[in-house]
């Protein structure tokens, strides 16, 4: 999705500096773009450009390459791919997609002309092949449930979770680092965009939360930075399920009194969740996409 709702007012200021189509950087503007080592790790990076981001682990065997995050910005990938061989020239091995959606996974061309396999969910694939969007790679294999890679020494497991933000979302976990790569289904202390909510799927999301709290990871690398700049965290997941879990009970209460679409999108809110990033102007988009599943079966 598109983020610049969705993320806490600090890392709105960062986006909005991103905003220009010339980039020029002024003094106290983060960079263009920047690839981290994740701490307390040998091989795990980030990759940011602008303000998407993904993960890549490097391996003796090849390099495990993840969301090409290149939509409306071609150089991005291939930034993304000289930002590597600055650190392996072991060979792409593969590239996967976290879902769907083109500005995570526009631009993986650079990748496949590279050897990298590409793999995303089976529904991913599918829609991809309908789409044929510009710059997006169709994958070469899909995942239904589950799917363990090893490469040079690392395990990598694609977990499906079930529908939420998208209905083709893997995670990505690493268990030797206890560390998860999940895009855009779960904010860090923020309210869902429009964009965020638009192609999404009401209390299966919160199930799908569920099945990826179960996963023992400890830190989360979000498809686009958290406040700050920092990973997630298990409470900023339950936090999130716990404001959708109330969000779809009062809307389902709304919509059993007759107010959806309205008056509900302007009567229901949930003060208890008013500090989170966004509230104010994501609020009605998430009590209209919850009022479409409760009130009109969508
Ligand atoms: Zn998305």
């Amino acid at each position: 999705m598109q983020s610049k709702n969705l993320i806490s007012l600090p890392a709105a200021l960062f986006t909005l500096a991103f905003a220009g189509a010339a980039w020029a950087q002024a003094p106290g503007q983060p960079p263009l773009f920047a690839t981290t080592k994740v701490v307390g790790t040998d091989n795990v990076y980030i990759f940011r450009y602008q303000n998407h981001q993904a993960m890549f682990v490097v391996t003796p065997a090849g390099v495990i390459v993840t969301d090409p995050i290149s939509y409306g910005r071609p150089q991005a990938a291939k930034t993304y791919l000289d930002e590597i061989r600055k650190i392996t020239q072991a060979p792409i091995k593969y590239l996967i997609y976290s879902h769907h959606h083109y500005d995570h996974i526009a631009g993986g061309k650079v990748f496949k002309d590279a050897g990298a396999t590409v793999i995303a969910h089976r529904r991913a694939k599918e829609r991809l092949a309908q789409l044929k969007g510009l710059d997006v790679v169709v994958p070469d294999q899909a995942v239904d449930s589950k799917k363990t890679i090893k490469l040079g020494g690392t395990t990598l497991e694609l977990i499906y979770t079930g529908r939420n933000h998208s209905d083709s979302s893997l995670v990505m976990f690493l268990p030797k680092n206890k560390l998860l790569f999940a895009v855009d289904f779960n904010q860090l202390g923020s309210v869902p965009s429009r964009l965020g909510v638009n192609d999404s799927y009401p209390v299966e999301w919160e199930a799908s939360l569920k099945r990826t709290l179960a996963i023992g990871w400890e830190r989360q690398i979000p498809g686009h930075p958290g406040p700050g700049g920092r990973l997630g965290t298990r409470k900023d997941m339950e936090d999130q399920l716990a404001f959708m879990t109330d969000l779809s009970a009062e809307v389902k209460k709304a919509s059993d009194a007759g107010k959806c679409f309205d008056p509900a999108t302007k009567e229901v809110r949930l003060p208890k969740y008013g500090t989170l990033a966004n509230y104010e102007q994501n609020i009605e988009w998430n009590i209209h996409r919850w009022c479409g599943y409760w009130g009109r079966g969508i």
